[in-house]
Parts: structure tokens; sequence; C-alpha cells
């Protein structure tokens, strides 16, 4: 919870590193957190990264393991003065939430909310959003290296920590330095419901269409002027309706979703994002956006249009099934905490997808975060909890297995 104080929302229309800076008030006061619990290394750089090293205290030749987290939240929602509530011993009810009581986490819309009478979670107070993406990861992991320190009957290898700026507009790994880190394997604790890894994102690109349309003085335009917006919005009319989209697509299912449009009557700019767990399905999914835009261009024959393409990230399954004992060591932690292991692909990407095509294999850990990006965000102390049990026990298994 004062983590989730901090303000840390990241801005995706940043040129600088961090992007807001914000987030090294978060940074400096967990490098600082695990100085003072005896992580000597600990420090928060320039670019508001954090790096870590618990030492290894066994004989035993185990691999460099790094568990990270983002310290940035997203900017689709306010992250400033967020006052996170406890709601001790939860009683099933919906949850109005006291600074706009037009904001209610209800059961009916989150029925994960049902598995937690009984125990705490945590909600912020309706005008922002809670951070708990990805605080609750940060927690766990500060957690974990609390408890690895005050319990050296835990025998581990070296144990490397990460938090990152920037992960919610996709510059998470920009600056990080992983010879400096000189991990073998990493985990994000980025993930959701109690139990479930995640070792499948989105393959991701950002398409780019322009529109030149033909400007004029609009009280002499009549047969000369050619309204580059009202292409732009004519094309947008144009997509599908009922498929191609993120409001109609779950599961497997790819998507093409325009994300900005800005423009005069002279030149218009859609961007879009295009996603898919296949990547070759990518350039399938931008050839049928062309198209839409070239049949309304015909229609248009004095106006030009551009289209670019560029990769963002890809699905992190293609480097991490050549690296399976990653994934078998984390099913393992989970058994022995009770935990039932569900694997559950992450429409979207994480720090862990891009670092694992940087060399770092990183599959994807929960945190118990629900609603994220929202005022109904809210989070279970109970998952957290087990979420670092289930990393105490990974330490552990990756030692014996070595
Ligand atoms: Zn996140």
């Amino acid at each position: 919870m004062r983590y989730a104080r901090v303000d840390t929302q990241s801005d995706p229309h940043s040129e600088t590193s961090p992007t807001t800076e914000k987030q090294k008030n978060l940074s400096n006061m967990l490098a600082e957190e695990l100085q003072a619990i005896g992580v000597t290394d600990a420090h928060a750089n320039e670019f508001g990264y954090v790096y870590a090293t618990i030492s290894s205290n066994t004989n035993k030749n185990v691999p460099v393991i790094c568990f990270c987290s983002h310290v940035d939240t997203a900017p689709d929602c306010s992250g400033t003065h967020v006052k996170p509530i406890l709601h001790k011993n939860y009683n099933g009810e919906d949850i109005v939430l006291p600074d706009d009581t037009a904001q209610v986490i209800s059961v009916k819309d989150y029925p994960y909310l049902k598995e937690h009478i009984g125990h705490d979670i945590i909600t912020a107070s309706g005008l922002t959003l809670l951070g708990a993406d990805d605080k609750a990861g940060v927690a766990i992991i500060m957690d974990l290296a609390n408890y690895i320190i005050t319990h050296p009957e835990v025998k581990h290898g070296t144990i490397k920590i990460l938090f990152t700026p920037d992960e919610e507009v996709g510059k998470g790994t920009a600056k990080v330095d992983l010879k400096k880190l000189a991990a073998d394997y990493a985990y994000t604790l980025d993930g959701g419901e109690m139990g479930t890894y995640e070792d499948e994102t989105f393959s991701a690109d950002g398409a780019t269409i322009t529109i030149n349309g033909v400007s004029a003085h609009p009280g002499y335009a009549k047969d000369k002027m050619v309204n580059a917006i009202k292409i732009a919005g004519e094309i947008l009319a144009a997509l599908p309706k009922n498929e191609f989209s993120p409001e109609t697509t779950s599961r497997r299912e790819g998507y093409v979703h325009p994300v900005n449009i800005s423009g005069i009557a002279e030149k218009a700019t859609i961007e879009f994002i295009v996603r898919d767990f296949e990547t070759q399905n990518l350039t399938k999914h931008e050839a049928r956006l062309i198209s839409v835009a070239e049949n309304v261009m015909k229609n248009y024959p004095k106006a030009t249009m551009q289209f670019e393409v560029h990769e963002q990230y890809r699905n992190m399954k293609e480097v991490l099934d050549k690296n399976r004992h990653v994934i078998d060591n984390l099913i393992e932690a989970y058994k022995r905490g009770s935990l039932e292991p569900r694997n559950e692909p992450i429409r979207g990407g994480t720090d862990g997808s891009r670092l694992s095509f940087m060399g770092l294999p990183c599959p994807n850990v929960f945190t118990g975060m629900h609603a994220i990006h929202s005022k109904h965000e809210w989070v279970g102390v109970r998952d957290m909890e087990k979420a670092v049990e289930a990393l105490v026990n990974l330490v552990q298994v990756w030692e014996e297995k070595s």
C-alpha cells in the first residue's frame, strides 16, 4: 500500500528515460529498502532501473535466477493521490468505493472476489487506479527478498532483482543492461489469478496509415479540397464491426485496433496496434487493413496513402519452448505450495516477452491483481502471499535440481 501511494504513471508521449521522472521516487525507495534489509549492492540508476543481488548460500552451481516487476502504472487511468484501502476479512458483498460511490466493484463483474471471502483485499478509493499492476509484483519480490535473508535455511543460488520503469508504455526493457544483470533465467511478477503462469504473449506490431489530402481555402474549395480527416473517418468506419477488434475477440484470436488519430484537412494519421499469437498472422491482418483502406481511397483519386509497420514485440513461447525447465521448475514450485498450475496466454505483452528475445527466457507469474488499468483495480492479499511462497519454493527447486 505504501508503494501504491507513490505516483509512478508513465507517459507514452515522452522521449525521456524514464518517461516520467517521478517513477524514480519509487525506484529509489525500493533500493533503499533493499539496502536496509542487507541487500548491499541494491541501487537505482539514472534511468529508474533497480538492480540488486542476493548472494548464493549453497556450494552447488545453481543458474542465476532473476525476479522482475515494473514500478510504473498505466497512463489509461489517473495514478495521482492513490489512496489504497485494506478491506479486512472481506464479506463477499459488492464494494462501493468511498471517493466516488458510482464506482462499485461487484461480485457479478468480478466473480473471483468470491474466492477471497474471509481474506483481506486491497482496492483504490474511487478516483484513481490502485496500481497493483505492478506494485503487487514489486511487493511480492520485496517480501521474497526479506524472507530469504531472514531464513538462511532456505538454500538458493544467486538471485537477482530487477525493477523496471515504463513497462506500460512498451519501454520497460529499453535501457536494461543484461550484462550487468548477469542472470541466466528470469520470472516477471506481473500476472493475475492465483496459480496461473504465462509462457505465451501476443506477437505485436504497430501500423500507421497516413492520408495526404488536398487543402484549399474552405470558402473556395469547391471541387478542389479533399479532406484527409474525413477519409480517415471513412477508413475507421469501414473496419469490420463483428470481428478483427479487441471489443469482439477473446482467447487466441488476434485483432487490429486504432489507438490514435490526428490530422488536419491536408494530412491525417491513424495509428493502429496489430496483435496475434501466431507471428505470421500479423502480416495477414496488416494486408487486410491495407485492403480496407485502399477500398476507401479508390473514391479519392487526388488523395494518397502511406502504410508503415514497425515491430513491437514477439510471442515469448518461441523462446520458452527451447527452455522448458524454466516452466517445469515453476510448476514444481506451485505444486509444493498446493497451487493448481494453470497456463494462460497473455493477450498483451510483458517485459518478459522482450527479455526472452533479448536472451533472458522469462515467463510470467501470478500476483493476484485484478481489473487492472481501472478504478476498479483490486488485489487479494492471500494471492500475494501465495506468490511469495511460490517464489521461495522456486528458488529451492532450482537449487535442488542443480
Ligand atoms: Zn503490468
